[in-house]
């Protein structure tokens, strides 16, 4: 994944009435402020020369917008910065924007301030004047207020750019789809012409035999080579090593894999979905492959789902370099002993090694479904720890993210029988909640599962798209919840115009 391209610019406002000298420290200051958050966020933060005139702040937007590097922009009045000046600047912007309200010193200096002091530090007020014509314009945006060496000033800022990154990897996405949707299933549906329209991803299906020609192409020593790579990695099971009796099975996985990735790589995309009912010639519904792309930062959806794999490619962009994984997932089934209520999420293969406790078992079972030889796939338990689930839904006239705030735990006792990677989660606040709310806002049951993003980073992506998101978290109650669906459903119609 390419986090290295990306960057984030600073803008500094200011006016020429100040003079050279103070202009001169505006700069100074200014551009230490960038080069501390250049060093705190996980994108390359690029400091841009003071602005101080209504021409200069609009070419610097029309920059930005046409600069595929510039993910977002950072701006932060350092003086006072006549607002009325960054009207057709902000109308022009459509890259995303943080407003952030700090201040160069963090201590007010109570001994030695004077009104050179007070000329020099106007953020208080200068950025109220911001926040007026932004707010005035309908500018969306994300506002950020404290000192950059707070660190969760910085965080704040980080979640917010790593949504940006993942606005931008959307912004550009192609999606391959071999084979259609799952038949009759309607939350896997969704309007691609929307979509691309919303999103900028670009949603394509190919003849699954077309797959099938890429994977029997693959040369033998590269089928030798990968499953060296999996006997490497994973605690392989004795039947599939070389030598065991279904070693074949591992060498058809290997070339369902090579195929796929070759196939993803030569088009340019970065997300796919398959279709157990669509399988053409290939010989095993592909499950270790797709775990495997999975990990390597690829989206996937099964059913045709390409909602939640392009999601899924979000998620992976917006988290890449922290730490947890993020999983395609499916709510499975349930424990619903009072008191002790518990998700299983699962699906019939697909789910991503990113999330592993432990090494991955490379095992072989029978699919009871897809009518097919028996696919090879990797099990395992998901790591404990708090993640959120989402999903992302398309209500007829628009889309709709639900995110549920999650502990995933170990499971109660183990799992022999159980042949599919899962993990186990409490939902917050508590399982009848948060599935009633679920429920009520008529979210899917395909998700991603990311314990690497949460809440902050997928709320500024929200926005920054004007998709609506519902988050079910530690606070939510039923009927505060079902409230803020029907006020959504006014404002999203209105916010959308005619
Ligand atoms: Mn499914």
């Amino acid at each position: 994944m390419n986090t290295e391209a990306r960057e984030i610019w600073f803008l500094t406002g200011s006016q020429g009435l100040y003079g050279e000298d103070t202009l001169h420290q505006v700069a100074e200051q200014s551009r230490r402020i960038a080069e501390a958050l250049d060093g705190a966020l996980p994108f390359s933060v690029v400091w841009k020369p003071v602005l101080t005139d209504a021409g200069a702040i609009r070419r610097i937007c029309l920059e930005a917008n046409a600069a595929d590097a510039c993910v977002g922009v950072i701006a932060w009045m350092h003086t006072f910065s006549p607002a009325k000046m960054w009207i057709a600047g902000l109308d022009a912007l459509r890259t995303p924007l943080l407003h952030l309200h700090t201040q160069a010193n963090m201590a007010l200096p109570w001994g030695s301030i004077d009104m050179d002091f007070m000329n020099l530090n106007q953020a208080a007020h200068g950025d109220r004047e911001f926040g007026h014509i932004q707010s005035r314009l309908g500018v969306p945006r994300k506002t950020v207020a404290g000192h950059v060496e707070d660190p969760s000033v910085a965080a704040r800022i980080g979640a917010w750019a790593r949504a940006a990154a993942g606005r931008a990897e959307v912004g550009s996405l192609k999606l391959a789809r071999f084979g259609d949707n799952m038949r009759d299933v309607a939350v896997t549906e969704g309007d691609k012409v929307e979509a691309q329209l919303r999103f900028g991803v670009s949603v394509n299906t190919y003849g699954v035999n077309d797959l099938v020609a890429a994977v029997d192409a693959a040369a033998d020593t590269e089928v030798d080579a990968l499953v060296q790579e999996y006997e490497d990695a994973y605690k392989m099971a004795p039947e599939l090593r070389a030598g065991g009796e279904r070693h074949d099975s591992l060498r058809y996985a290997a070339r369902i894999e090579l195929g796929l990735r070759g196939f993803l790589e030569a088009g340019g995309f970065g997300a796919f979905t398959t279709n157990f009912e669509d399988l053409g010639g290939l010989r095993q519904l592909p499950g270790l492959a797709v775990q495997r792309l999975m990990a390597d930062g690829y989206g996937f959806g099964g059913e045709g789902d390409w909602k939640t794999s392009v999601l899924l490619r979000t998620l992976k962009v917006m988290s890449a370099g922290l730490p947890g994984g993020t999983s395609f997932m499916e709510d499975y089934t349930y424990h619903l002993v009072p008191g002790q209520e518990l998700i299983l999420g699962a699906h019939m293969l697909e789910v991503c090694p990113t999330i592993a406790a432990g090494t991955p078992s490379c095992e072989i079972h029978p699919l009871s479904i897809g009518g097919r030889e028996d696919p090879v796939r990797l099990v395992f338990d998901a790591q404990p720890g708090p993640a959120v689930v989402v999903g992302l839904a398309d209500m007829g006239e628009r889309f709709r993210l639900v995110a549920n705030e999650i502990d995933v735990v170990t499971p109660a006792e183990p799992l022999p029988n159980l042949p599919v990677a899962r993990a186990v989660w409490k939902p917050r606040p508590d399982m009848r909640t948060s599935a009633e709310a679920w429920l009520t806002a008529g979210a899917p049951h395909h998700t991603v599962l990311s314990a690497a993003v949460g809440t902050e980073e997928l709320t500024d992506f929200a926005d920054m798209l004007g998709v609506e998101l519902l988050v079910i978290d530690a606070d939510t109650t039923t009927r505060q919840f079902t409230k803020e669906i029907r006020w959504n459903q006014a404002y999203y119609r209105l916010a959308q115009g005619f």
